[in-house]
């Protein structure tokens, strides 16, 4: 792994420009709110990338997966938080149950027919090795929101 400094309004840029024609392909509006342009976190650029866009695939597919087809939102941003940086994720996708809830970090959980379960493991892992973690909060049928909390660095 190639450890660097990251500036986190460019990667969520970069991410976000990435999908965001596959994602009003689907039907969704991604918005990003980066409100400080300055924020610094240390580690491996490539992997962070590859969580941010788990997410925002995550967040694409549960919208594509509900019935009616108003537009759907994904929203993603960053602030400071004390010594933090928070990274944030949210949709108003189809949400999830308790039981999804309770296991979606698991290995090869997947709701999805040909999901692969191993996105947010995976994530889950390499936020870990940055000295971060991640919370998810979630209402069935109203949407999900993911924060990713990881060291600023100054
Ligand atoms: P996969 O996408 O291959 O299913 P993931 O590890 O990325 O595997 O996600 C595991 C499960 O968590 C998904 O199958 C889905 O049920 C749930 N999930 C993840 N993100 C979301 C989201 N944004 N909205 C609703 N459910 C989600
Ligand atoms: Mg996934």
């Amino acid at each position: 792994p190639q450890v660097g400094l990251i500036p986190v309004s460019a990667l969520l840029k970069e991410v976000v420009l990435l999908t965001e024609s596959e994602a009003l392909m689907k039907g969704c509006q991604i918005n990003l709110q980066v409100l400080q342009e300055d924020l610094f976190i240390s580690g491996d650029v490539k992997q962070m990338k590859q969580v941010v866009l788990n997410m925002i695939r995550n967040a694409m597919e549960a919208i594509s997966e509900l019935e009616d087809d108003s537009m759907g939102r994904i929203e993603v941003g960053a602030r400071k938080e004390g010594t933090e940086v928070r990274i944030f994720i949210s949709d108003n996708g189809k949400g999830m149950d308790i039981c999804t809830l309770d296991r979606l970090f698991n290995p090869f959980f997947t709701t999805k027919e040909n999901g692969t379960g191993l996105g947010l493991s995976v994530s889950d892992r390499i936020i870990k090795n940055h000295g971060g973690c991640i919370s998810v909060s979630s209402q069935l049928n109203e949407g999900t929101r993911f924060v990713i909390s990881l060291p600023l660095i100054h």
